[in-house]
Formats: C-alpha cells, structure tokens, sequence
C-alpha cells in the first residue's frame, strides 16, 4: 500500500507568505480565486498601525485571508536567535494569543523571523504549543519535511519556481505523498509591480485533479496522522488512533480509514 492525500489526491500544493503587507490582498485573491489555499504569518504588533501603514488592518483580517490560514511569525518580527528565553516566550506566545483573538482560531503554525533558529528556539515553541515551522532554505524537492520544526519549503517563489512547478507536475509515481511548498513575500511583487511570476505558476497549477491544495496546517495534520498509523505484524491491517481520516491506494483500490478505525488494507 501507499499513502495517498485526502480524496485520493496524489500530490498536495501549499504556500507560505510572510509579513502581512497589504499586498496580501491581492495574492490571497489570487491563490482564492484559483482554489488555493495558503498560509498566512502575521506580526500581530504591526498589524495595527491603521490607515495609510504597509500592513494589514485587525479588522480586514477576515476578508483579506478568508479561506487561508492565518499563522504566528512573532509580534515584532525579533529574531529568535539573539533573544532571551523570556522574550522568545513574549515573541510567540502574545503573537498568538492575539492573532487568536483576532481570528477566533487555534493559530499554531509560526515562520522564523529572518528564517532564524535553532534547537533551544524549536525547544521552546514546541512547549508554546507550536505544530510547524518553517525556514528560508529551499530543498528544490518534493518531500515532507522530516521535522516540521524545521520545515524547509521546496523554493522561494524568485528561485526557479515554475521549472520546479514543471518538475513536481511530473513527479514519478514512485513518491509517496510529494509536496510542493513555495514561500515569500507578497511586497515582493507588490512594490515592484511584476506579479508575472507567481500569476503565471497559478495558472499552470490550478484545477489540477490530482492535486491536494491544503494549509500548512492542515498538510502537517495530516503527515503527522500518517506516522501515527499503527500496523499488523504482516503490514496489511492498519489502526488509525487520531482524529484524522487516513488515504490509502492499495490492491483493492483507493481505502479510508476512519479515526478509530481498524481495517484490511492488503497488497500493493
Ligand atoms: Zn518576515
């Protein structure tokens, strides 16, 4: 057997963008509009510099990102490396404890400021109750990170991003769950007015039917359920202990296991 994604979808696509600048809203129509979903990393302490600022309003929150998730990337955009553990704790905590605020939702996603951390950093957002995070180093693959505390997206969106679009169209068949995952900023095109890049790898990789197009968050829930799969001494029964129903293609075709569920998945 093989895992698959939800709805049997082979391949899932998600994005991460950083800032919360107001051309948030054009790129969170766009990926919208296409029937993408993104994830959004807010600096709550400068969402609220009101009119006439760069950044996005506390009350446009919904509008802007509906259908996106929203996610941590500390109040004030400090680099995690150089502060203490106290103020690493205000940094991450109060960002989300507004950003929760603001949105009614669980936020546990975080991006690192300036893409910096290391392990005393993931240590203590673990304890905050962070899921993921997400760094600047691309991998020009297609894997699931090893350690969502360190999730390293495929490439920015200005390093060779639609012949990597190109590349994962055609990922073989051999790859278990690929993923592509892009990362940036929307002031990037924004102040510079060139949207042509992203707009173009929208257009090549919307309406694609097998491709999962999911949050952050929702791709790590789902990953982290995958390695929560228990099994028969022969491999082919498989228990599903979490609260997420579970894809895969097997020798008697597309299966779900259900949460809670115990099931004959067979061969290949
Ligand atoms: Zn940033």
């Amino acid at each position: 057997m093989r895992f698959i994604y939800p709805q049997g979808k082979r391949k899932a696509l998600t994005f991460s963008y950083d800032d919360g600048q107001i051309y948030d809203r054009r790129l969170a129509a766009l990926f919208r509009e296409a029937g993408m979903k993104a994830t959004f990393h807010l600096n709550s302490g400068t969402l609220e510099q009101g009119e006439g600022s760069v950044y996005v309003g506390t009350g446009e929150l919904d509008q802007v990102y509906q259908g996106h998730e929203i996610a941590c990337h500390g109040v004030f955009h400090r680099n995690p490396t150089i502060l203490s553990a106290q103020q690493l704790v205000l940094e991450l905590q109060e960002d989300r404890k507004a950003l929760e605020k603001l949105t009614g939702k669980l936020v546990q996603g975080l991006s690192y400021a300036f893409g910096n951390y290391d392990q005393e950093v993931i240590c203590l957002a673990k304890k905050l109750g962070i899921k993921y995070s997400r760094t600047v180093q691309g991998t020009g693959g297609f894997f699931p990170p090893a350690d969502f505390m360190a999730w390293h997206p495929t490439c920015h969106h200005g390093d060779r991003l639609l012949e990597l679009g190109d590349q994962f169209l055609k990922a073989p068949d051999f790859y278990e769950l690929p993923l592509m995952y892009v990362w940036g900023h929307s002031y990037e095109f924004g102040v510079s007015g060139d949207w042509g890049v992203i707009e173009a790898f929208v257009r090549k990789m919307e309406g694609k039917e097998d491709i999962w197009y999911a949050t952050n968050m929702e791709i790590c829930r789902y990953i982290e359920a995958v390695r929560a799969q228990e099994f028969s001494g022969d491999g082919l029964t498989m228990y599903n202990p979490t609260a997420v129903e579970v894809w895969v293609s097997a020798k008697g075709g597309i299966l779900t296991v259900r949460p809670g569920e115990t099931k004959y998945i067979g061969e290949r």
